[in-house]
C-alpha cells in the first residue's frame, strides 16, 4: 500500500485543506498503519496540551525529598529498636550468669576452670584410647565397620562427657 503523502502529513502534523483531509480520512479508513501513526500523533498532542501546573516539578522535588528523609528515619528507627530489643535480650539472657558471676567470682572461675580441665582431660583419655583401638582394630574389620564403629563411638563418647558433666554439676548448684 502506498503510504505517502498522508504519513508525510501526519508525522509532520501538517494544516490539511478540506481536500486533502478527506483524502487522508479516506485513506485511514482503508490503511492500519496510517490509522495507527495518527492516533499515536493525537495521544502526544494531547499529551503536550495537559501541560503540569506551575511549580509542580518543584513541589514533586519537595515531596520526594520530604519522603527520603521520612524513609531514612524510619530506617533509623527500625535499626534502633532491633539494637535496643537485642541488647534487651541478650541482657535478659546473660543477666544470671552475670549476677553469679558477680556474687561469687572466684568460685566461678574455679568451676569454669575446672569444667574447662575437665573437658580437656576427658577428649584427651578419648582420644588415646580411640587412637589405641585405631592400631588394633584396623587389620580385623574391614573399613565400612570400621566408619561405623567410629561415628558410634564418638556420639558414646560425647554422651558419656555430657552426661557425667551434668551430673557432677549438680553438688556445686546446690552450693553456690
Ligand atoms: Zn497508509
Amino acid at each position: 500500500m502506498k503510504h505517502q503523502p498522508f504519513e508525510e502529513w501526519l508525522l509532520n502534523d501538517k494544516n490539511l485543506t478540506p481536500v486533502e483531509k478527506r483524502e487522508l480520512d479516506a485513506h485511514l479508513r482503508t490503511c492500519i498503519h496510517c490509522t495507527a501513526l495518527s492516533a499515536t500523533g493525537l495521544a502526544l498532542r494531547s499529551a503536550r496540551a495537559v501541560s503540569p501546573a506551575a511549580g509542580f516539578t518543584v513541589r514533586f522535588q519537595q515531596r520526594l525529598a520530604a519522603q527520603k528523609i521520612a524513609e531514612r528515619r524510619r530506617k533509623l528507627w527500625g535499626v534502633i529498636v532491633l539494637v535496643l530489643s537485642g541488647v534487651g535480650l541478650l541482657g535478659w539472657f546473660a543477666a544470671p550468669f552475670v549476677y553469679s558471676f558477680a556474687s561469687a567470682p572466684v568460685q566461678w572461675l574455679t568451676t569454669a576452670v575446672g569444667y574447662s580441665l575437665f573437658i580437656f582431660t576427658s577428649l584427651q583419655a578419648f582420644t588415646e584410647a580411640v587412637m589405641v583401638l585405631a592400631r588394633v582394630v584396623p587389620d580385623f574389620i574391614p573399613p565400612y565397620v570400621w566408619m561405623v564403629a567410629v561415628s558410634a563411638l564418638a556420639g558414646l563418647g560425647l554422651l558419656w562427657v555430657v552426661s557425667i558433666w551434668r551430673f557432677s554439676r549438680t553438688p556445686q548448684g546446690v552450693s553456690a
